[in-house]
Formats: C-alpha cells, sequence, structure tokens
C-alpha cells in the first residue's frame, strides 16, 4: 500500500479510501474524530481500532504534513510558526491573541504568483500550491500549543482563489462537524480578486470575505497589483455585490496605506465612491517596511486624517496596525528568509 497523507482526506473521501483498505466506512468518522478533535500525533493513541487496522496505518497513512521548523513570539503576543515542507520549501503561520478572540492566519501556497510590488511574498515568486494536509496540519500543529483556536484567515502566504480545489476541501474539513467544526462565520479568505474563483466561493462555501483593495482606480489599482488588468474594479466589485454574504456580516476591504502613493486625501474620496451601496467595512493597514520593499509607512497624521474622511462618509474604517512586527510577522516576511529566492 502507498503511504498518503490523512490529512489530504474529506469524510466523503476518507470513507472510500478506508473501504479500498478492506475497513468498514464508519471507520472514517472515528479517524476524523481521533485526528481533528481528539488530535492524536501516532496512530497507538488510537486505541478504539483494530490492531490490524492500526498496522495499516503505521505503514499506509501519515497523520503530520508538516515540519516545525521555528516559532517566534513578539512583543505584543503575536507567535509565528515557520513549517518546512517535504520538498523543502517553507511557509509560515501566525497566531493573533486578541482576546477573546485567537486568530490563526494561515499560508495556502509556498510563494505567490500575483506580484504585488508591496508584498515579500510576491517578491519571493510562486513554489507551488499547497495541498489539502499541508493546509490543514498549519491549525493542527498551532492547535497543540492553542487548542482554543476561534477565527481562521487565510492572509498568510499565497493567494488562496489560485489554489482554489485545496482550499475549499480544507475548508470543507474545517466545517466538518465531525472534524474541525468551526462556523463558516469564522472563516475568512482573502484575496487579490480573482474574479471567476470568487463567484464559485459564493456558491460552493460562502465564507467571509477580505479584498484586498489598496486603490480605488484601475491605473494606480494595476500598478500596484497586476492582477488588476486581468479583473479590472468595476468586475470585481460586481462580484463583491453578487457574494453571498451570511447575515449581519460586512465584506472587508484591505487598504494597505503607502505614503505617497494611494493616501491622499482625493484617494479617500474615490474610495467611498467605489464602495457606495457595498456592504463594506475598509482596514487601514499602515504599510510595514521591508528593506527589500521601496514604499514607506505614511505619518500619523496622515493615516487618522484618511480615516476620519471615511467615517465622515459612514463608512466603518478601522486602522489595523501590523502586529508582530518585531518578528517578521507581515506576510511571508520570515518565509523569506529562510527560503532561497
Ligand atoms: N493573497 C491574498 C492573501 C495573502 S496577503 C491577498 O492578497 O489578499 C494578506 C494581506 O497582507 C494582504 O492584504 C496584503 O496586501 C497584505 N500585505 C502584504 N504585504 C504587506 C506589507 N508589507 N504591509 C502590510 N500588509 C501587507
Ligand atoms: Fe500574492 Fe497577496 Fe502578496 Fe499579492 S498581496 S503578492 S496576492 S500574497
Amino acid at each position: 500500500m502507498q503511504s498518503v497523507f490523512i490529512k489530504n482526506f474529506t469524510l466523503p473521501e476518507m470513507e472510500s479510501w478506508v473501504e479500498s483498505i478492506g475497513e468498514r466506512r464508519f471507520r472514517a468518522r472515528q479517524l476524523f474524530r481521533h485526528i481533528y478533535a481528539r488530535r492524536v500525533r501516532s496512530w497507538e493513541e488510537c486505541s478504539d481500532l483494530s490492531k490490524m487496522f492500526r498496522v495499516q496505518l503505521e505503514f499506509g497513512a501519515r497523520i503530520n504534513a508538516l515540519k516545525l521548523l521555528e516559532t517566534r513570539e513578539a512583543a505584543d503576543g503575536t507567535r509565528k510558526y515557520l513549517f518546512e515542507l517535504h520538498d523543502g520549501h517553507c511557509i509560515e503561520s501566525v497566531l493573533i491573541p486578541d482576546p477573546p478572540r485567537q486568530t490563526l492566519c494561515l499560508s495556502s501556497q509556498a510563494g505567490c504568483a500575483l506580484g504585488c510590488n508591496f508584498c515579500v511574498t510576491g517578491a519571493l515568486g510562486f513554489k507551488r500550491n499547497l495541498n489539502v494536509a499541508e493546509i490543514v496540519d498549519q491549525i493542527c500543529q498551532v492547535q497543540r500549543d492553542q487548542p482554543r483556536l476561534t477565527n481562521l484567515v487565510f492572509m498568510g502566504m499565497g493567494e488562496p482563489l489560485a489554489n482554489y480545489e485545496a482550499v475549499s476541501r480544507a475548508i470543507q474539513i474545517m466545517l466538518d462537524p465531525n472534524g474541525m467544526a468551526f462556523s463558516h462565520r469564522r472563516i475568512t479568505i482573502s484575496t487579490a480578486g480573482l474574479v471567476p474563483q470568487l463567484r464559485r466561493l459564493g456558491e460552493d462555501s460562502p465564507v467571509n470575505l477580505a479584498i484586498s483593495l489598496h486603490a480605488a482606480d484601475d491605473a494606480l489599482r494595476g500598478q500596484l497589483m497586476p492582477i488588476n488588468r486581468t479583473y479590472p474594479l468595476t468586475e470585481l466589485m460586481a462580484a463583491c455585490r453578487e457574494y453571498p454574504l451570511p447575515p449581519r456580516k460586512r465584506i472587508t476591504f484591505e487598504y494597505i496605506l503607502l505614503d505617497g502613493v494611494n493616501d491622499d486625501p482625493a484617494h479617500a474620496r474615490k474610495l467611498i465612491k467605489l464602495l457606495y451601496g457595498v456592504r463594506a467595512k475598509v482596514n487601514l493597514i499602515p504599510f510595514n517596511p521591508h528593506p527589500d520593499i521601496p514604499y514607506r509607512k505614511p505619518s500619523e497624521e496622515r493615516i487618522l486624517k484618511f480615516q476620519e474622511i471615511l467615517q465622515g462618509a459612514q463608512l466603518n474604517a478601522l486602522i489595523r496596525q501590523s502586529r508582530g512586527s518585531d518578528i517578521s510577522a507581515a506576510c511571508g516576511q520570515l518565509a523569506a528568509r529562510y527560503c532561497q529566492p
């Protein structure tokens, strides 16, 4: 029997797999509970399975998909996990405590192909998609330190909608009552704006949405984010308006403030116009500087002015300071140091 990564299976896939190795279908549910509710680390711990089944699992099924290389904790409690994949690439996950919430920021790809010019992961280039097990195992490994994760956000390395199949199957495992049993209201996908996949996500599993906007006109957005040349703002905004949000939820629009680039009052007014009539809230993120990226963070005064203009138009706008900057917690910054370019 060829060895499989057990966390690659959704529950129906696990049922087919256990049958294919001669076990009864209901064993899949049991395995799911062992792995995701009890969080076993070895098959020996599953004493309610027959000895023979355990031996089969021992030889044929791997529980862990990631190797933990390092963890770092920032002064503000943010904790970063650096993982190695079986082929040597590195990814990172970030645990952000914000009581009563414990949010885990997940990676969906090693590197990213979309090349936004303010982003360290973008500068790394694309290495490969993560598989389902590599996505789900980030959660399992962090849960060993922090069993009470409340929220999951795909805001780590990579563009989640560019790895649609694996991300949506991983979400099925996160939602499965026999699996991790998260509510879809607690899961957020952040995207640079892949419109066809965004529409598909709405049909398949409408979780919360965060759109990385960063500019409210096509000329500027196209400069910062090449993806805007394929899916310009009118298409992106139409998909956002039609997205089936959970009741009482809004779409988060992320807007990194880059000094002298997108942070003028005129930019704020364009943003108000663009979001008019959308169930939106805005996260203003002062740029988190990095030696390889030629942008700067605006002054406090400019940041507050920008926020004030949005709020003046009844737009819900919060300033989100990057957390854990002393441990390179912004997207891609720690893994970038470990992976060869
Ligand atoms: N690819 C997806 C998800 C990962 S990026 C996306 O782009 O939405 C997660 C967030 O980190 C994005 O909003 C991205 O714009 C932001 N980000 C990237 N580099 C940053 C930096 N240097 N400072 C602040 N935020 C950054
Ligand atoms: Fe990729 Fe998101 Fe970084 Fe853009 S911001 S390069 S989409 S990870």
